[in-house]
């Protein structure tokens, strides 16, 4: 009779615990249908498409592709359709090199299925990013072409009228030269000239990789009247890649040329993969005091940084793969290995000579923050085999260069001076007469 109590209380600690259990059940059932979608984004461009739903809480995704059509099938867990998510299926631009519209659906009571249906096969990397500066849990999925661009393939063949141009002109200055010293012009007896002129020292066409910095996810800095540097460096980029365009032995090569996200390490690789002689990486400062002003030209450093401004820099721009989403897992590690592993002493010394040159042409007309290349750790200038400058054109937190760094007529001064500066530095470095590549 004793013992009756203690069951019934025991009895009575089940049920509770029942109880508990069930109301936990609920509580979870609860979160996973409140997982709230913030925004939903999508970034087409003709390396990748990427889209990205953001969200108060991370979200479980599977997805499968299909064939015969061609289309991406997710599923997200533990969500319900809302005005947001169903936003995206109006966002797709006519445009978009992969993805011909998106069908958004409540599959299940707490599944919703997006449907991509694709313009040509594609090879999807699905990953998950946690909160970082203004975002909160994102979901990314990046569309890439199952056989992806190759882009010395299409500036060989954007380039191909120019080089032939350059080859005509070679050899017609090797003819008046040799006509200049009354010997006959057959083409088997030409002699090698000693000193050639400068009109004959480019034996082929310069390359010259343009790197706007930022992109897509990655605003890069935000002025105080809400320009983002993004939208800014690619205005001063493709000004530089058109005036370098216009030049007859020298051409341009965008790592972006549209507002979405590149990798830092793709960035570099695909410099080298066109086998760019010159590498120069735009961006636009920003300091916590809004005073600070004035261009910066930065090389890389082998250790340490040349001032705590230029660590401090090189931390920041460097963060752009964490902003602007990378996949850590699918990350480049061939191109990581050989970054760490090759010398680059020479590769600094060529980067302090161009960036020197173009600090020069850019003091001509404007402030300069510091009056020398300064050195740090930038992830973008680590090709071993490319000289490389990282250009900060002004200070974007200064609201008097913000102004100036939306002026037209201020971008096309800095494009200038940043072609004349590379102008510069190849008459005194002129490339060596081999191909790199193809
Ligand atoms: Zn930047």
């Amino acid at each position: 009779m004793k013992a009756k109590p203690n069951l019934t209380r025991r009895d009575h600690l089940k049920t509770s615990a029942k109880l508990l259990g069930f109301v936990l059940l609920l509580s979870e059932a609860d979160i996973a249908f409140g997982a709230k979608i913030l925004g939903v984004r999508i970034w087409p461009s003709e390396d990748y498409t990427r889209i990205t739903l953001e969200s108060d809480s991370a979200l479980t995704v599977s997805h499968q592709v299909l064939t015969g059509p061609d289309r991406l099938v997710v599923d997200v867990q533990g969500l319900e359709l809302n005005p947001t998510l169903k936003d995206l299926v109006a966002k797709v631009k006519p445009n978009d090199p992969y993805v011909s519209q998106i069908r958004v659906g409540q599959f299940q009571p707490n599944v919703v299925r997006l449907v991509f249906d694709l313009k040509e096969p594609i090879k999807p990397q699905l990953f998950t990013l946690n909160p970082v500066a203004e975002y909160q849990y994102r979901s990314v999925f990046d569309l890439y072409p199952s056989t992806p661009l190759d882009p010395l393939m299409e500036l060989v063949k954007s380039s191909a009228k120019k080089e032939q141009a350059l080859e005509k002109k070679n050899e017609e200055d090797l003819i008046a030269q040799f006509a200049h010293r009354n010997d006959p012009p057959v083409a088997q007896a030409i002699p090698t000239p000693k000193e050639p002129p400068p009109s004959q020292r480019f034996k082929r066409l310069i390359t010259v990789a343009i790197d706007p910095g930022h992109g897509g996810e990655d605003p890069g800095a935000i002025g105080a009247r809400g320009s983002k540097e993004k939208h800014i460096v690619l205005s001063i980029a493709k000004r530089l890649s058109d005036k370098i365009e216009a030049e007859p032995y020298m051409r341009p090569y965008l790592t972006r040329d549209g507002d979405y996200f590149v990798p830092l390490h793709t960035r570099v690789r695909k410099a080298r993969q066109v086998g760019a002689d010159l590498f120069i990486s735009i961006h636009a400062d920003a300091f916590i005091q809004p005073h600070a002003k004035g261009a910066s030209v930065f090389a890389l450093s082998q250790q340490g940084a040349s001032s705590t401004t230029a660590r401090w820099m090189a931390n920041k721009e460097n963060a752009s793969d964490l902003i602007g989403g990378i996949n850590i897992k699918t990350k480049d590690s061939q191109v990581a290995h050989l970054l760490l592993d090759m010398s680059t002493t020479a590769q600094i010394k060529d980067s302090v000579q161009a960036g020197s040159s173009v600090l020069q042409r850019i003091g001509g007309f404007a402030p300069l923050h510091k009056n020398k290349v300064e050195q740090a750790g930038f992830a973008v200038l680590k090709a071993p085999d490319i000289p490389s400058i990282l250009i900060e054109t002004a200070f974007i937190s200064n609201p008097k260069e913000e102004a100036k760094l939306n002026d037209e007529a201020y971008q096309e001064r800095i494009a200038e001076a940043i072609l004349q500066g590379i102008k510069d530095y190849f008459a005194k470095n002129p490339p060596v007469a081999r191909r790199a590549t193809s």
